[in-house]
């Protein structure tokens, strides 16, 4: 069980977090203790120089004030109540000599400072010295300075109680790492989980979605402002994947019932001509309809692969450069028995020699889905138009129709694979032209746009890059 949690929390991020946090922030707080230690340790000794000065000039000034009896009754009152132990005061000669010294037992034998008088004069009168005490583990700090013009004092204090302060400090400061290395991994504990407590969450959420909660999303509230990134962002993948399942089913859906009817046509010739036992002229019927109905069938998939590819964007695009104007007369041409046929007449007007970079297939599906449509939902009589602008960026190509015109209702959906208007039904074709027309022309950076007014008529127009 602990195994499996260690094994667990190993290499987690949180860990990592929490164990970079604890020994940064216990390395700062060494560093900050050390420096105010050396800062303290510093400021004791200055103190204790301080001390030792105002001893020296205290007793210089009686020296220069009543002469050498006064300093001398000076000493004795400075020396009455001093512990031996912790200062001493030595008068030496200009030789080195000891002339009056207090009891110097404690400090055992300390050396006459090695100084002439050349060393020390009016504007330099007293040196300061820390010197090791034989046989003591601590030190002591002297001064020596001039009394008079021939004699020499010496102070010093003891420094033990200043080293066991000091080393007092340096105990607390080792001792109090270990509590505060541990306070610092629980607080760097408690940020790296509130920090990824929503990475935990999207996490949660996954997990759900992958076991089939597919409308499950992240709480996006409350959160750092990095994390609701995060959360929002995946809400947005889930709800394009939502949207890409939704139409995947759609679009199942609707090739299974448009592959259907087909099928099923040509499953009844076929059974129809089987059971009529006819003559061979009935089977040659039924093998040419059938051969109709499967090119249909191979029209409508290719159809199918060729939006899905360019909306993809994966569809192999052959750029080249197109006499759109040829284009355009090719497709009227195309047209033109089956507009004469239902009595619609189709006007083109093209400027002189417009030349554009395009794909030619692509370009040629677009014209003609867009001039199939115009003629298919114009009634005898009305008339189709093909027009080119050329702007300054763009080049503009508009279909515009006389007819049946589009429904507020069915305007925003005719683009969408297999729709099909209400009104239209009458009509051949499986609501793929117009899909195909919107992939085609995005892929090639363009755009397309829809007018239209009931009963009016329409105009297509598709804007391309020059
Ligand atoms: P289809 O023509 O096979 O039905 P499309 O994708 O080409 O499929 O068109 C989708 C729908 O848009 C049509 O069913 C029709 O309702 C409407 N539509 C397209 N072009 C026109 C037009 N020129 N005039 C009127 N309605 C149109």
């Amino acid at each position: 069980m602990l195994l499996e949690t260690i094994r667990r929390v190993r290499g987690t991020l949180s860990l990592k977090l929490t164990l970079w946090y604890a020994v940064i922030f216990s390395l700062s707080s060494l560093l900050i203790l050390f420096v105010s230690y050396f800062r303290i340790s510093v400021m004791t000794m200055e103190n204790i120089n301080q001390e030792l000065i105002e001893e020296y000039e205290e007793l210089a000034a009686m020296y220069l004030k009543g002469g050498h009896d006064q300093f001398l009754e000076g000493l004795r009152m400075e020396t009455e109540f001093e512990d031996p132990k912790e200062i001493f005061y030595r008068l030496l000669d200009s030789s080195g000599k000891v002339l009056i010294t207090t009891d110097m037992q404690p400090w055992g034998k300390i050396e006459v400072p090695d100084m002439s008088f050349g060393e020390l004069d009016k504007a330099e009168p007293f040196v300061i010295h820390t010197i090791a005490l034989p046989g003591q583990s601590f030190q002591a700090q002297t001064i020596s300075g001039l009394i008079g013009t021939s004699e020499i004092i010496q102070i010093g204090v003891s420094l033990e109680d200043n080293a066991t302060y000091l080393q007092m400090l340096r105990g607390l400061i080792l001792w109090l790492m270990a509590p505060l290395f541990l306070l610092a991994a629980f607080i760097g504990f408690l940020m790296a989980r509130t920090a990824l407590n929503g990475v935990e969450d999207v996490t949660q959420a996954a997990i759900e979605i992958s076991k089939g909660s597919y409308d499950k999303r992240v709480e996006t509230k409350t959160k750092s402002s990095e994390i609701q990134r995060l959360a929002q962002t995946f809400n947005m993948m889930l709800n394009r994947l939502e949207e890409l399942m939704k139409s995947m089913r759609e679009m199942t859906d609707n090739i299974a019932h448009d592959l259907r009817s087909p099928i099923t046509r040509i499953r009844g010739i076929a059974e129809m001509t089987l059971l009529s036992k006819t003559s061979k002229h009935n089977y040659e019927e039924m093998a040419a309809s059938t051969i109709e109905e499967c090119d249909n069938l191979i029209g409508m998939i290719d159809t199918m692969l060729d939006i899905s590819e360019a909306e993809a964007g994966v569809a192999d695009i052959h750029i080249e450069d197109i006499d759109l104007n040829a284009l355009i007369v090719d497709a009227r041409e195309l047209f033109r028995p089956i507009a004469e046929e239902k009595a619609v007449t189709i006007n083109t007007n093209l400027p002189d020699a417009v030349r554009l970079r395009g794909d030619k297939y692509k370009l040629q599906r677009v014209v003609t889905n867009l001039l199939e449509n115009s003629i298919k939902y114009t009634p005898a009589g009305g008339d189709v138009s093909i027009n080119v602008v050329v702007g300054s960026s763009l080049i503009d190509i508009i279909v515009k129709d006389s007819g049946m015109g589009i429904s507020e209702k069915d305007l925003p959906l005719i683009f969408d694979r297999f729709y099909r208007g209400d009104k239209s039904r009458s009509q051949s074709g499986i609501g793929l032209g117009l899909s195909q027309v919107k992939a085609f022309v995005n892929i090639l950076g363009g755009t397309v746009n829809v007018i239209s007014t009931p009963n009016k008529g329409s105009i297509f127009t598709i804007s391309m890059p020059t």
